[in-house]
């Protein structure tokens, strides 16, 4: 049976806004010296800016942004809304939606969609493998979000792109670290360049850059495994959806971000930090080793 001091811990977490989704998560978060954070959404604010366009030949920056956001009109991506957003400030025009047909998402890659007939990739450079858009992408050497933009058989140009790091994130792993976590980690599908930036600024020690969605299961297996041979502490891997319900399933504990989080990415988690900042862990974690010495 279930001590009856689990439900203090549950109940006190509440009052903080960590919805924990069951009482054996607050002995597995009371042992965990691992914490995995995904980076767009969780790390950054997902919200991207573009910082600039980059257009082939006979096309203009204005053509580049409208097909990427068209064919991003349907993708529920960070990206895609930060696109569309962009299309609109910068025209001041409504997309015509109903231009698009065919819409496919390569999940860790982007978007395809037919516009007017005409089949439209926006992504990375995975994206440019032949089946897909079949035309070679840019060398883009600019830290940042890179999002190519092509036709089949035809390169458009590509849009450089940044996000901001969430207010208080250095904190949060300060205090993670003083709750003895001893290993952040990072993992993203971006880039490298942006993702070490990233890390580097907030403190994380380990990054890991363009994974697949696939990859990033692999990689807290792996991590998992090397945890259970060195010390048995466990794992939480922090996460906001997209893609991340396999990797939020995987780890010893799933933290999911309430607020923007997909609704995907909440029913698998374990633990729900309602309004999404990253000091609520550290916070969580406090509760349940306060938990189990009441309950022990
Ligand atoms: P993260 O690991 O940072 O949370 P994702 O796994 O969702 O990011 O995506 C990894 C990469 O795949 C992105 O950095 C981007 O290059 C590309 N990508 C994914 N979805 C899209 C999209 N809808 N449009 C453009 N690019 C995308
Ligand atoms: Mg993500």
């Amino acid at each position: 049976s279930v001590p009856l001091g689990f439900f203090g811990g549950i109940g006190g977490a509440a009052k903080e806004g960590i919805l924990i989704k069951g009482s054996n998560f607050i002995e597995t978060l009371a042992n965990v010296d691992t914490v995995v954070f995904d980076k767009t959404g969780t790390v950054t604010k997902g919200t991207f800016e573009v910082q600039k366009i980059q257009a082939s030949d006979g096309v203009t920056e204005d053509y580049v942004l409208e097909c990427a956001a068209l064919a991003e009109s349907h993708s529920s991506h960070p990206i895609a809304g930060s696109l569309i957003a962009a299309y609109k400030n910068r025209t001041g025009k409504e997309l015509s939606a109903e231009k698009v047909s065919d819409v496919k998402e390569f999940s860790g890659m982007g978007v395809a969609a037919v516009i007017d007939g005409v089949e439209v990739f926006a992504g990375n450079d995975k994206l440019s493998a032949p089946d897909k858009a079949a035309v070679k992408f840019a060398n883009v050497d600019a830290a940042g979000t890179v999002v190519h933009v092509a036709l089949k058989g035809k390169y458009l140009g590509y849009i450089l792109i940044s996000d901001e790091i969430k207010e208080g994130v250095a904190e949060a792993m300060t205090e993670l670290k003083k709750n003895g976590v001893s290993d952040l980690v990072m993992l993203t599908g971006d880039r490298k360049n942006i993702a070490e930036k990233v890390a580097s600024s907030v403190d994380i020690d380990t990054v890991y850059s363009q994974l697949m969605p696939g990859d990033k299961v692999d990689k807290v297996e792996e991590l998992i495994a090397a945890e259970d041979k060195k010390s048995k502490g466990k794992l939480a891997f922090v996460g906001d959806g997209i893609n991340d319900a396999p990797v939020l399933s995987r780890a010893d504990v799933g933290i999911a971000m309430g607020g923007l989080g997909s609704d995907a990415a909440i029913e698998a988690a374990d633990v729900v930090i309602m309004d999404d900042r990253l000091s609520k862990i550290a916070k969580a974690i406090g509760i349940s080793r306060r938990t189990i010495r009441i309950v022990r």
